[in-house]
């Protein structure tokens, strides 16, 4: 292993979240428009591609990965990636493969993906009202997601659900989606609707819920107790002293968490984002396509990293979307 990447301001990069595609089954409201243009095949990374800019990652000292999309499990012969990965799991390199999934082929896939030695996943879900998730996902079942996860569940994964939390839309079902949660078993993370994206049909402010506001309706009914744990990501948790349920709420909206940022994000199309918050990229695909050998990859990884920003810009309190980001949140996978 090469000389481990540490950023600008002395933060180890560890992981890396790669978007495997730009498409996705659903066309959930605040990510994506309904008529939407894809990329073209060839602008893609190959299956390929993505694992040597992956392993290359990894021998530089990323001990996790995150696959995510998109929807990362409609992508064509995804498995094979997944199971190349599998082989630094093996190797002890990787410490964690994992991956964010809207459900949909769990029931495929959960089974294989399993065996290449993932343990847990998550699954986002907004709501529980069958006709509210064909609204939020514009083309989704909620029957289909729900057997996914119970499939995931059969396969001996561990499965966290991401909500996005959408003022008017969910707030009526917080106490129903913890409760459920803890019956199966699984942990719950809110997020707060970020501004990504000129969906064109959607008022962002309109949908912000504050996870302030969502977490003090759950201080009226229960009992919540700060957790020191940190994952290195903008997530924080709680736990509900009357249930013990964990409970996180990731505000990737406040500046609280980029200190300790850890990761990167690369998308399909081998563009790394040193934030997920700024516009600044590099191109690791030119350097991938032009040379069999690794140097010229090592190098440009190497440069993009030492342009990691301090934090990033995103700011609602002048009620005007400051720091508004163009790209859609399936562009870098969220
Ligand atoms: N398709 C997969 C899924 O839905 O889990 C993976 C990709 S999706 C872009 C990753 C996460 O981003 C999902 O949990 C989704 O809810 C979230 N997301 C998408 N658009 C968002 C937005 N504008 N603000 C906050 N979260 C968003
Ligand atoms: Fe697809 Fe995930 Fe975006 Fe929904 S949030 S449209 S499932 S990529």
């Amino acid at each position: 292993m090469t000389a481990p990447l540490i950023d600008p301001f002395a933060r180890a990069i560890s992981y890396l979240r790669v978007s495997v595609t730009d498409r996705c089954d659903f066309r959930c409201v605040y990510c994506m428009s309904e008529n939407m243009t894809f990329l073209p095949k060839k602008e893609l990374l190959t299956l390929e591609e993505l694992d040597r800019l992956c392993s290359t990652f990894v021998g530089m000292g990323v001990e996790k990965l995150r696959i995510t999309g998109g929807e990362p499990l409609v992508r064509r012969g995804i498995m094979t990636f997944f199971r190349a990965m599998s082989r630094h799991l093996e190797s002890g390199a990787l410490r964690e493969l994992t991956v964010t999934t809207n459900g949909s082929q769990l029931r495929r896939f959960a089974a294989e993906l399993a065996d290449c030695g993932v343990r847990r996943i998550n699954v986002s879900l907004d709501t529980l009202v069958p006709e509210k998730f064909a609204a939020i996902t514009r083309w989704g079942r909620l029957d289909q997601v729900l057997d996914g996860i119970r499939a995931a569940q059969e396969a001996g994964l561990r499965v966290k659900i991401n909500t996005v939390a959408l003022k008017g839309f969910n707030e009526e079902e917080l106490f129903d989606l913890a409760a459920w949660c803890a019956r199966e078993d699984m942990d719950l993370t809110f997020i707060e609707v970020m501004p990504m994206g000129d969906l064109g049909n959607e008022d962002r402010l309109d949908q912000y819920w504050p996870l302030r506001d969502l977490r003090a309706r759950l201080a009226e009914r229960f009992t919540l107790l700060d957790l020191a744990e940190r994952t290195g990501g903008p997530a924080r948790y709680v736990r509900i002293e009357e249930t013990g349920q964990k409970i996180g709420f990731i505000t990737p909206l406040t500046h609280n968490f980029c200190e300790s940022c850890n990761r990167v994000r690369l998308t399909c199309t081998g563009e790394l984002y040193m934030c997920l918050g700024q516009e600044d990229v590099a191109d690791l695909r030119a350097p991938l396509r032009a040379s069999a050998d690794d140097a010229a990859l090592e190098g440009a990884i190497r440069a993009a990293i030492a342009r990691k920003p301090k934090g990033h810009d995103f700011d609602y309190s002048r009620q005007v979307v400051a720091g508004k980001m163009s790209r859609h949140m399936s562009h870098t996978g969220g």
